[in-house]
């Protein structure tokens, strides 16, 4: 009897679930001219602006997360609580609309500021 679900559909799920909360938050929030880094954690939450190099370490329930700036791109640089890293590759983002979540962690990071249309076009292609 194997029904552990694999890392893909976990991920594919998780996904799903975010396209849903990401939508709401780009119902909800104000679209803003220049894009930001805004990176959540619990009821904690900063926004950096994306055209400045910086690098935030971001406490998360299960080790710190580091989020890197830099040329106009967002990446996790390194994080201590995932096994599979996966927030590390997820690679970078740099357009509106483009997230990076730490499951372990429950962080998530994304760039602010686009019509909800353009990010469904994101995960579909
Ligand atoms: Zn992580």
């Amino acid at each position: 009897m194997k029904h552990l679900a694999r890392p893909a559909d976990v991920l594919i799920l998780t996904l799903s679930i975010l396209a849903i909360a990401l939508l709401s938050v780009q119902v909800y929030g104000q679209p803003v001219s220049n894009p930001a880094v805004r990176i959540e954690v619990a009821e904690s939450q900063w926004t950096y602006a994306l055209d400045q190099n910086s690098t935030a370490q971001v406490p998360g329930p299960n080790g710190t997360m580091e989020v890197v700036i830099r040329n106009g791109e967002a990446f996790v640089e390194d994080c201590d609580c995932c096994p599979l890293k996966i927030c590390v590759s997820m690679g970078r983002i740099h357009r509106a609309g483009q997230w990076i979540i730490c499951l372990p962690n429950q962080i998530f990071v994304w760039i602010e500021g686009t019509p909800p249309d353009t990010m469904i076009d994101d995960i579909s292609s």
